[in-house]
């Protein structure tokens, strides 16, 4: 069983947690200029990589809270978690890293 480390909770088990996709998709700043073809990119199509992924997952049987989550793809393990900032940091549309979390890379 794979184990998530919640940022508010510490480590549970997997079968608490939903995941969300991709994390660190940005909203197009004015989708009326977009064509149909851009929108449905943003709306439906994600990167599936072989490898480093970020993730975004919710803690649906604790806290509820939304967080980030830097997983290998292939072998399951998670580098890191960490917790979301900005407006509305419960939801998934905001996934921006916490400032502090940028400056360590
Ligand atoms: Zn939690």
């Amino acid at each position: 069983m794979l184990l998530i480390e919640c940022p508010w909770c510490g480590p549970r088990a997997e079968t608490e947690f939903s995941y969300g996709g991709e994390a660190g998709i940005e909203r197009p700043t004015d989708p009326y200029a977009l064509s149909d073809e851009e929108w449905a990119d943003y709306l439906f199509f994600r990167r599936n990589p072989r490898g480093a992924h970020r993730e975004l997952w919710n803690h649906a049987q604790g806290c509820r809270r939304w967080f980030g989550v830097e997983r290998d793809t292939v072998s399951y393990r998670i580098e890191k978690s960490y917790r979301l900032s900005g407006a509305g940091s419960g939801r998934p549309a905001a996934a921006h890293i916490e400032a502090s979390e940028e400056k360590r890379r």
